[in-house]
């Protein structure tokens, strides 16, 4: 037998966040790098579009016309998941036919009055207004004595199952912890029971003295694609400062959050020459009113693209049946994502014409 090469060799790794574990089958991916750039028409939208219902003035399908907004806009769901007025039961039903009450708000944040930008074509201003935004809704939503957990989340693109191109997020927020922030927080406060420090501190501090799956950072934050990443370009946004929530961030780390969105949805935009399409989302501490040392705020980034702006991974098969299981090693997509610019291409194309 030879020995045990993490680079070659199939192996699994511990998700030391939620405990779950992620087979990894590197020696799947001898062949060269496929990652070409397809002739995709870049489809340009318009800056406004009178069909769509988060551009500034239009009607939405609920009949509320939005204001002639000039930076960000939030407003209640017209289509929401989770209503606060849900009558309220300790249990329906019961022993093998589980059910409980469930009451929640679901709110819709636009990013910009522009139809046709996205995050990664946003300025650091402008992002920062975005984080405000973010900032003032947690803040007011655990002020809620019916909320415990207000999740921040995007879906970017039609692969995603997003119906709409206009750049927006959601906010859910509700009265039980959803299962994935709920295993991390058990993890999170085993690990500080057991050792008194954050656990994603000791992971960041791990990461930096290691230097094998950074991709940006600045003063404030890192980004690394996460030893135990399931998503090919999947990453993890830390904060260097122990922070739980959005509430805790100095004016200067806010700033920094913006700066560092900016330039991973830009290297992401740039992996393929295409408005990356993801899933991302805010995990922080329990809006309980109660002091939660051992969390902190982190971001994820999961973008379903692998190969090409066409060629995505599907999670089937032995991911729905067994686990989650990938390829290209974490170290491998890191090191992609590395080496790419963080100035859009679109921008660069400009700059070029001049
Ligand atoms: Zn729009
Ligand atoms: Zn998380």
């Amino acid at each position: 037998m030879t020995d045990f090469v993490l680079a070659e060799h199939p192996h699994r790794r511990l998700n030391i966040l939620t405990g779950d574990w992620v087979l990894v089958s590197p020696h799947r991916t001898q062949r060269p790098w496929q990652g070409q750039v397809e002739d995709i028409v870049i489809e340009q939208r318009p800056e406004y579009d009178p069909e769509c219902y988060l551009c500034p003035g239009n009607r939405r399908a609920g009949g509320v016309n939005n204001p002639a907004y000039t930076e960000t806009l939030a407003f209640n769901n017209d289509f929401a998941a989770l209503k606060p007025d849900t009558p309220e039961a300790d249990h329906m039903g019961g022993g093998l036919l589980v059910a409980k009450t469930e009451s929640g708000i679901c709110r819709v944040i636009c990013f910009s009055p522009r139809h046709d930008l996205t995050l990664a074509e946003m300025t650091v201003e402008e992002i920062r207004k975005v984080v405000d935004l973010w900032t003032d809704e947690y803040r007011a939503l655990v002020e809620d004595e019916n909320i415990n957990y207000v999740l921040i989340f995007e879906n970017k693109g039609a692969v995603m199952g997003c119906s709409n191109p206009h750049p927006h997020g959601q906010i859910w927020a509700q009265h039980a912890i959803p299962c994935e922030p709920a295993k991390e927080l058990r993890q999170m406060l085993r690990h500080y029971q057991e050792t008194g420090r954050p656990l994603l501190q000791d992971y960041l501090s791990l990461e930096l003295k290691l230097q094998q799956r950074i991709v940006c950072e600045n003063s404030s934050f890192v980004v690394l694609v996460p030893y135990w990443a399931i998503w090919p370009y999947e990453v993890l946004v830390l904060p260097r400062r122990q922070v739980a929530s959005l509430l805790e961030m100095a004016d200067r780390e806010k700033t920094d959050l913006a700066d560092i969105l900016r330039k991973i949805t830009a290297k992401y935009d740039n992996l393929f020459r295409v408005s990356f399409p993801y899933s991302s989302g805010i995990h922080q501490a329990p809006a309980d009113g109660k002091e939660h040392p051992d969390c902190t705020w982190h971001m994820h980034f999961y973008p379903p693209l692998l190969r090409s702006a066409t060629v995505k991974k599907f999670m089937v098969g032995y991911e729905m049946l067994g686990g989650p299981q990938r390829d290209i090693t974490a170290e491998t997509s890191a090191q992609y994502l590395r080496d790419l610019s963080d100035i859009h291409y679109k921008y660069k194309e400009e700059t070029a014409l001049r």
